[in-house]
């Protein structure tokens, strides 16, 4: 039988760049990853794409599918809610993928929570060189408005706290070291996980 994956939290910030770190380490064939598709209820961005960025949908499926238990996790951010559909994930780890979740630090909590001993598991906070860096980041993106930012914003201050809750915290200086740094987290864990020897450095 296959071995079981690993479950990959990858957290930080709003701005802090965690789209395109993931998309530099779900590039890497050798990872074997699987990207969790969130469902949200947030209204897609330009050039997002249902059912590959996330599953957008109303609040009355959002609910119906928190009261029927199929969320592995799910919290509020700046007014929208955001799910990880549980089924998806057991069934990929299940098939040895290392399945990527990109979440927020409350549902990171909940699943640290429910399945904290297990030795798949593998959090991740990414974090900004500076509060300066992310609202210049934040800033840059032109399609939402003002009030928005700030509470992106402020949300993200109260998140940096909460990188302690993390086994790695990783510092997105520059896009190419941080998603190396990130794929020999993954790769020395996946060894361990296969009780392998440690891999070699790249
Ligand atoms: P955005 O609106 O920028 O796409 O996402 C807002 C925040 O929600 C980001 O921090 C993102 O990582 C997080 N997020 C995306 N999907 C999920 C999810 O399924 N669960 C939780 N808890 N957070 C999510």
């Amino acid at each position: 039988m296959e071995n079981k994956g690993l479950l990959i939290i990858l957290s930080g910030p709003s701005g802090v760049g965690k789209g395109t770190v993931r998309k530099h380490i779900m590039a890497d064939r050798s990872l074997n990853l699987k990207y969790s598709i969130s469902m949200t209820t947030r209204e897609p961005r330009p050039k997002e794409k249902d059912g590959r960025d996330y599953f957008f949908v109303t609040d009355e499926v959002f609910e119906q599918n928190i009261k029927d238990g199929n969320f592995l996790e799910w919290a509020e951010f700046v007014g929208h809610k955001y799910g990880t559909p549980r089924d998806k994930v057991e069934e990929l780890r299940n098939s040895g993928y290392n399945v990527f979740l990109e979440i927020e630090t409350s549902g990171a909590a909940q699943v640290i929570k429910a399945v904290g001993d297990d030795p798949g598991l593998v959090t991740i906070f990414l974090m900004p060189p500076s509060i300066e860096a992310l609202e210049a980041r934040i800033r840059n993106r032109k399609w939402e408005k003002e009030e928005v930012i700030q509470s992106r914003l402020a949300k993200g201050r109260v998140e940096i706290e909460s990188a302690d809750l993390y086994q790695y915290t990783v510092l997105n200086d520059y896009v190419q070291r941080s998603a190396w740094e990130i794929r020999h987290i993954i790769r020395t864990r996946m060894a361990e996980l296969n009780g392998d020897e440690k891999p070699i450095v790249e």
